[in-house]
């Protein structure tokens, strides 16, 4: 499928007027129809929620719209959860699935009483030291070994650093019901960035099998299945977008299948995507400032791994186009870079592409989820602004660009830095 960009160059010009490149734009419209259609397609589970992975994009402003629609939040630290009450989300509203939990973190996801997944069977111990034991629990499974949808290897839970075993799992609801909990849920993440309908139905029917004997042994009352995320984006043009309708149908059909039997049809599932949230509706602009012919043709933009790591630290595809070309043929070859030191810094490597002028516009497609968020300062480079492209075309700085102040901000030796000027 050809892959659109969601701004024009018309209107990426009018942006640019006020706001520099590099920077990330989010697409308000293409957010909010698509939790629309999530919401839809979980409609047939009375406590269907989705709490957003905020690491994924953690900016107050796109979580707020998702809040409009009921989804609460999912934090793995303590800056997350800071985010999350400062938003006024409370109790159930917010999830906190961590691991390796440092001991503040789990008194003030108690404070708020926010629900805890708990990521190990040690953890049962740690928690009831530091924060003590809450009513409701959730635990993250790891059933070990290769996942896999029918004979296709999504991915190695088994070399994985999170969850319980099964063993784990059976002896910590025991444990967890003699120390008072009475709301349990379960909870596993087995494989990352699926672009198949069937991966959340083949996780359900596993998470619904394992709620089926956890409580007949353990007597654990489960009020809930925590699908977490992974479903994918299509980051490549070739690629099949999940139909999230066909996904929800799927996880019903093992609901019906396996839990209203057993008498547990009034279980809720709850989702935690981040990628699917977002991914598809931001998009790095940046401009082409340098060209390089050596031993490859080469375009220097003015964004850098800083604003997106994926391709650096994955090789992963981000789609480019080059506003205003859309129709000319992509007949040059190019490695397009940012400016770090790093020789992994290339958005793209041999990638077929129209000639690009230096001072046009390229959209890098896709960078809604783990795209700002996974930034970082090598280089002494500035994290980019965001932006947000409302749906009636106007737009709203929802974080501003980094100043070497920012930078400098963590430095104490306020001698030293007074000499230099911003
Ligand atoms: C990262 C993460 C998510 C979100 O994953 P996506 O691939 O963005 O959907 C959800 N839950 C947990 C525990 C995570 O670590």
């Amino acid at each position: 499928m050809k892959k659109e960009t969601f701004v024009t160059l018309e209107q990426l010009k009018e942006i640019t007027k006020e706001y520099p490149t590099p920077f990330h734009l989010y697409d308000e419209k293409g957010i909010r129809e698509n939790v629309k259609r999530l919401k839809e397609a979980f409609s047939w589970n009375k406590g269907f929620k989705e709490y957003f992975a905020v690491k994924a994009t953690p900016n107050p402003y796109l979580i707020n719209i998702l809040k409009e629609y009921g989804c609460g939040c999912d934090c793995s630290s303590m800056t997350e959860l800071m985010m999350a009450q400062a938003l006024g989300f409370k109790g159930e509203d917010i999830m906190f699935s961590s691991n390796a939990t440092p001991a503040e973190e789990f008194v003030y996801a108690r404070e708020m009483d926010a629900v805890i997944n708990l990521d190990d069977f040690t953890h049962i111990d740690f928690l009831e030291k530091t924060a003590g034991i809450p009513e409701t629990i959730s635990c993250r499974f790891n059933p070990g070994g290769l996942f896999k949808i029918s004979t296709d290897i999504m991915d190695n839970p088994g070399d994985a650093k999170y969850g319980f075993t099964k063993e784990q799992l059976f002896e910590g609801f025991k444990i967890l019901k003699s120390k008072g909990v009475k709301n349990f849920g379960i909870h596993a993440f087995l494989a990352s960035n699926t672009v198949t309908n069937e991966y959340y139905p083949t996780l359900a029917k596993i998470l619904f099998e394992t709620a089926v004997e956890i409580e007949k042994e353990t007597g654990a009352d489960i009020k809930f299945i925590n699908l977490s995320g992974g479903i994918g984006i299509p980051y490549r043009p070739e690629q099949e977008p999940n139909d999230i309708y066909a996904i929800g149908e799927g996880v019903r059909k093992a609901f019906e299948e396996i839990l209203v039997p057993a008498g547990m049809g009034d279980i809720a599932i709850y989702t935690e995507l981040g990628r699917f949230m977002m991914g598809p509706y931001g998009c790095l602009v940046t401009t082409a400032v340098h060209e390089k012919h050596i031993y490859k043709e080469y375009i220097g933009c003015d964004a850098s791994a800083v604003n997106l790591m994926r391709p650096a630290m994955y090789g992963a595809y981000h789609h480019i186009t080059v506003m205003g070309k859309e129709n000319e043929p992509c007949d040059h070859k190019y490695d397009i870079t940012g400016s770090l030191c790093e020789n992994n810094d290339k958005f793209a490597i041999d990638r077929m592409l129209p000639k690009i002028d230096m001072g046009d516009l390229l959209v890098i497609h896709d960078t809604g989820a783990h795209g700002f968020a996974m930034g970082y300062n090598y280089n002494g480079k500035l994290k980019s602004a965001e932006i947000l492209l409302k749906e009636d075309g106007t737009t709203q700085l929802i974080r501003r660009a980094e100043t070497p102040k920012d930078y400098f901000a963590t430095f104490d030796f306020s001698d030293i830095l007074s000499k230099i000027e911003y």
